[in-house]
């Protein structure tokens, strides 16, 4: 299990451990080559790095600076972008945008990248207050928009309102805080750049400034509201300067209701808004490496653990409709909903952290499965656009960004992504080189050259050749778990494979020249849900595989971009289809004896039934389109009546809770609806009664769902108007 940091690691000071990389059983350090030492060769790895900096060039840092320089009292020098970045949480992108570019310049050594690192710093410097706050978000007072700075004042006089994404009404600045420091900290560390850390520093200032004046149940109040992981933002500061300040201030960002069962080894993540959290055991997982400190470890470590053997699906992605489901359900949430993508990035930043703790091939064994499948998925390298969520469902396509005018958190971690496949291919620890991934790359480390060849994962053939002084080094392969029989040959001659900890291990005096080849032989199998055993997904090797309506064989998944694909398949059994059946031979029963029917989310069936509404928004769930409204919001429509008695048929999801809204006929109330995750997996319909008096003599009447303030109404997967 777990190896803890030696008692003699411990007994370091604490700066001194913040740079010690983290100690190997034999007490050498492991950790990744740099990226800089790494340059990709042709490969669909070098294709989206390619095609993400092209978009990286297309986009104008003066547009996404638009908000900081106007909330700075400075004439904006580009018009603000679409998207989010129009919305409360504008600015987010800025700090996604400066850790792409700082890394893409570490990546490829575009120079290009590097100038706009030090210009969008050199911006943030000047549109920094004396007091250290720099931010672009916004926040709304009823209609109005202000500068996001405001909602400070008030938290400090202790008016803190939180929703789980908004704090005063802004839309989760803290979390907009994070990115713009890991940004600044990107700036730093792969750029060089100085003045980066001083802005930080500033902003660092400001923050604690703010937490300084609240009491510790304010501080766990805050923390209610997504604030990314600006835990490890304190971490890594501290990490860089050595000020206690910082440590301090990072473990007093403990959010308590999350994290202590965590702690505990007890998975309540039901129902948690899923990338909401990842982030925050990515802090742990620093401060633990800053402090020493075992219970974080032993937090972020159970977190990783449960996510991955528990709440994954087969292309290492997690949750539905973004958070997290019951334990143990995946085969009961296959939607086009599934695997938000930021989710697989966080978690591929935590995997690193528990490698380098205990380098364990096993990790990579995941880390590969979501880094092909997920990742590179989520990027078209033809149009460089970025997706939101990985549907699974059958016949469901994936849904890709616009340029411009969207901006999600989706978007920003794919322009990081996209930025670095060089990383974590090659890992050093003493006179070892570790092959963690198959990544067509060569490396240049200590003396030596190393040329990785291959077109893995589409081939099972992976070469590496030497170059540089003669030296003497082990190099570690590492064996994924899936192969049953790789074989390996050095200078042509079969080796015999010693394994060690997932690795094969080939210690020698290497020469210019010489040559290892390792094969991993993909045969076809098949993978369960954990839930049921009766549906599964194929894969070959690393590689999840699809069925495409156009192709007689199954295909990569991951290179399905515009066509709909099929990942997992079930077998059922006699009884389940007839069942199936049964249920929509009673669905055209009741659509056959309606009045009629208002087909929610379906843009020409709305507009044919007068539709009306303020903030609500057409939503598709498990094939079936509907329609929500926010608080403060509401949809009404029109349907056909009768004389005779009626009830009014609404259909929801039976996931859906926390929800609470009024069903009002003519403007008056007939109905109020709570729903509170009744029927996991499913739809419920339920049926409200109208009171005869509210029909009589008409042939029309006006529908309308209101959520309570504070809630949600729906979503509406359709209504049918039935006699009694
Ligand atoms: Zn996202």
């Amino acid at each position: 299990m777990f190896w803890p940091l030696s008692r003699r690691t411990l007994l370091l000071s604490s700066a001194a451990v913040a740079l010690a990389p983290q100690a190997t059983a034999s007490g050498v350090p492991v950790r990744p080559v740099p990226i800089e030492a790494v340059r990709l060769k042709p490969s669909l790895y070098l294709d989206a790095v390619r095609s993400n900096l092209a978009y990286l060039h297309g986009l104008e840092p003066d547009r996404l600076l638009h908000n900081f320089r106007v909330h700075a009292g400075l004439a904006p020098k580009g018009e603000v972008y679409g998207g989010w970045e129009s919305d409360t949480i504008a600015g987010h992108t800025l700090g996604h945008y400066l850790s792409a570019c700082a890394l893409m310049h570490a990546q490829t050594g575009d120079e290009e990248c590097k100038r706009r690192v030090a210009y969008i710093v050199d911006e943030l410097a000047a549109c920094q207050a004396p007091d250290g706050y720099v931010a672009g978000f916004t926040r709304k007072r009823g209609e109005t928009v202000e500068d996001g700075k405001l909602l400070f004042a008030e938290l400090v006089q202790g008016d803190i309102r939180v929703l789980p994404f908004d704090l005063n009404g802004c839309w989760v600045p803290l979390y907009n805080f994070h990115k713009t420091f890991a940004g600044l900290f990107d700036a730093e560390r792969f750029c060089g750049n100085a003045r980066a850390r001083n802005v930080a520093l500033g902003l660092a200032g400001f923050i604690d400034g703010v937490f300084s004046k609240l009491d510790d149940a304010q501080v766990q109040k805050i923390l209610d509201c997504e604030h990314g992981g600006l835990n490890e933002s304190f971490a890594e500061l501290h990490a860089r300067t050595g000020d206690a300040r910082w440590r301090a201030l990072s473990e007093r960002l403990y959010h308590r209701k999350v994290l202590v069962p965590l702690a505990e080894q007890r998975d309540e993540l039901q129902d948690l808004h899923a990338n909401t959290q990842i982030p925050k055991l990515i802090g742990l997982a620093r401060l633990y490496e800053v402090s020493g400190e075992g219970r974080h470890a032993a937090a972020a470590r159970f977190f990783w653990e449960t996510v991955t053997r528990d709440h994954s699906y087969v292309i290492g992605g997690h949750g539905d409709r973004e958070y997290f489901q019951p334990s143990r359900t995946i085969s009961k949430y296959v939607t086009e909903q599934t695997c938000e993508s930021c989710n697989s990035y966080n978690m591929l930043k935590l995997t690193r952290h528990l490698y380098q703790w205990r380098p364990d091939a096993a990790y990579f064994d995941y880390y590969e499965r979501a880094h092909v499948n997920h990742i590179l998925a989520q990027h078209d390298p033809n149009t460089s656009m970025f997706t939101y969520m990985m549907p699974l469902m059958t016949g469901s396509r994936r849904e890709f960004s616009t340029p411009q005018n969207d901006f999600w958190c989706c978007m920003g971690t794919g322009m990081e992504s996209h930025s670095k496949h060089g990383d974590s291919i090659w890992w050093e620890s003493g006179d070892t080189l570790f092959v963690n991934l198959f990544v067509p790359s060569i490396v240049r480390w200590r003396g030596s050259t190393l040329d990785l060849d291959t077109s893995y994962p589409l081939s099972e053939n992976v070469t590496i050749s030497v170059g540089g002084r003669a030296r003497r080094f082990a190099l570690a392969l590492r064996l994924p778990g899936w192969c049953e029989n790789p074989r390996l040959s050095v200078n042509g001659k079969p080796a015999t494979i010693s394994r060690s900890r997932g690795y094969a291990v080939v210690e020698r005096t290497w020469k210019r020249g010489d040559t290892v080849a390792l094969t991993l032989p993909m045969a076809l199998r098949t993978e369960p849900t954990p839930d049921d055993p009766r549906m599964v997904a194929q894969l070959k090797g690393p590689v999840v595989m699809a069925k495409v309506a156009e192709e007689a064989s199954l295909v990569p998944f991951f290179q399905q971009y515009d066509r709909a694909a099929e990942v997992y398949f079930k077998t059922c059994t006699p009884e389940e289809l007839a069942a199936a059946e049964r249920e929509k031979a009673d669905a055209r029963a009741l659509d056959a004896r309606a009045l009629d029917i208002a087909r929610l989310g379906d843009e020409a069936d709305e507009a044919a039934h007068g539709l009306a509404s303020k903030i609500s928004y057409a939503v598709v769930y498990r094939g079936r389109k509907g329609r929500d409204a926010r608080t403060g919001g509401f949809f009404e429509f029109t349907m056909k009546s009768g004389t005779d008695p009626l009830v009014l048929n609404a259909a929801y999801s039976g996931d859906d809770k926390r929800r609470l809204f009024h069903i009002l006929v003519d403007g008056e109330p007939v109905a109020t609806q709570a729903l509170e995750a009744e029927s996991r997996g499913g739809f419920i319909e339920r049926n409200y009664p109208i009171p005869e008096p509210l029909t009589r003599g008409k042939t029309t009447l006006r529908i309308r769902f209101a959520p309570e303030p504070g809630h949600s109404a729906g979503p509406v997967f359709g209504c049918r108007l039935l006699r009694v």
